[in-house]
């Protein structure tokens, strides 16, 4: 079923949580809402959910206006970060909770109800833990008992609120996989709502990234990550190097070093904010003759596929560079080595907002 949001606001007293919001959510689609704290994610789900009202504009499910239709006529399916399960039922009693308060003509006999969900148990990888209680499982193991309880009513749309939130990184990065192979087995409309960009790089068709109950862009993750539509998408998703200047020529330079920029700029100088990502500047340990910003080496995390290095520069800013492993050994830099940094690829966005190609 598909979703869209068409011109939403909601209000707070004065505060606008979301201003004149849209959004299409396709139908089979798993998309993330993705943003820093209060930026409005929760009240856009909780709107689509019919959990809010909102003050202004509609939701529409299938192209039909769902707005007034109440939280149980929606179908939608919750899961939020923290497990509400029932603790003094079991995991076949919570996962078959929602089928069994149906009404009697429509309820289930009891043996559909068994292999329904023995079926979502199978689904969720918890076969075998039927009997359990929620206290003898682990977090990630609830977790997937709540969201095996969200899809046992065959809910329409599925709404996912930090559903990983408070679990650790290593169970996060498990139950990630593991969602993103469930939606491809089920399919069925999700949208869930993250502030970790990992996750919603990894896991959604499309991210949705939220600043300040605005929609900043929309896009795959590759798109976003790659062709961020404002500083502040280029901000958020990783991180970069930003440099306060003014741009003035068509070749833009950072401290009298010209970098290649992709974005045509025009001419008049204006000030600006250049964003270089860390694996785009390229470290060396004499001048080669490209150009280059000078400074010494003040850090190195050498833990984990890409090396983390921080220099100083001559002119006092600290850059963030990052180079593989083999890289790193053959530079075979430590702490106090001059060094030289090239910028390769960076992006530029004026303080103005006025977009970047003349
Ligand atoms: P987080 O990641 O911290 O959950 P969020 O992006 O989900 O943030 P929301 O929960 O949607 O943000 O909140 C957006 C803004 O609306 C916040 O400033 C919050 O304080 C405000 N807000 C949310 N719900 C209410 C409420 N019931 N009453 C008053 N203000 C609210």
């Amino acid at each position: 079923m598909s979703i869209e949001v068409a011109n939403v606001t909601k209000r707070f007293g004065d505060f606008a949580a979301l201003k004149e919001v849209s959004l299409r959510v396709n139908a089979g689609e798993l998309v993330a809402l993705l943003g820093p704290s209060g930026s409005g994610k929760t009240t856009l789900l909780r709107v689509i959910a019919g959990l809010e009202a909102p003050d202004a504009g509609s939701v529409l499910f299938e192209g039909e206006d769902a707005t007034t239709r109440h939280v149980r006529q929606r179908r939608v399916g919750f899961v939020f970060q923290h497990y509400a399960l029932f603790r003094h039922m079991t995991v076949f009693e919570n996962v078959a909770f929602g089928l069994r308060v149906r009404p009697r003509r429509v309820r289930p006999t009891r043996a559909e109800i068994r292999s329904r969900v023995s079926e979502l148990l199978r689904l969720v990888q918890l076969e075998g833990f039927a009997r359990r209680y929620p206290s003898q499982l682990s977090g990630g193991q609830r977790q997937r008992v709540a969201l095996a309880r969200a899809l046992a009513v065959e809910p329409k749309v599925l709404l996912l609120d930090e559903p990983f939130g408070a679990l650790d990184a290593k169970v996060r990065q498990e139950l990630r996989r593991w969602l993103r192979r469930l939606h491809e087995e089920i399919h069925v409309t999700s949208v869930f709502v993250t502030h970790d960009q990992d996750e919603a790089l990894e896991v959604a068709d499309r991210v949705v990234v939220m600043n300040a109950g605005c929609i900043e862009q929309v896009g795959t993750p590759e798109d976003v990550f790659q062709n961020p539509a404002s500083a502040f998408v280029m901000n958020f998703l990783g991180t970069v190097n930003v440099f306060h200047r003014r741009v003035d020529s068509l070749t833009p330079e950072i401290d009298a070093v010209e970098i290649q920029c992709p974005d045509e700029l025009p001419a008049g100088s204006r000030p600006a904010r250049i964003f270089v990502r860390p694996h785009n500047l390229e470290i060396n340990t004499h001048a080669t003759g490209k150009p280059s910003l000078r400074g010494r080496v003040q850090f190195i995390n050498a833990a984990g596929p890409q090396v983390k290095v921080e220099v100083l520069t001559e002119f006092g800013e600290v850059l963030q560079v990052e180079t593989s492993q083999e890289r790193y050994q053959a530079l075979n830099i430590t702490k106090g080595s001059e060094v030289y940094v090239t910028p390769k690829e960076m992006r530029v966005f004026f303080d103005d907002g006025r977009p970047n190609s003349a």
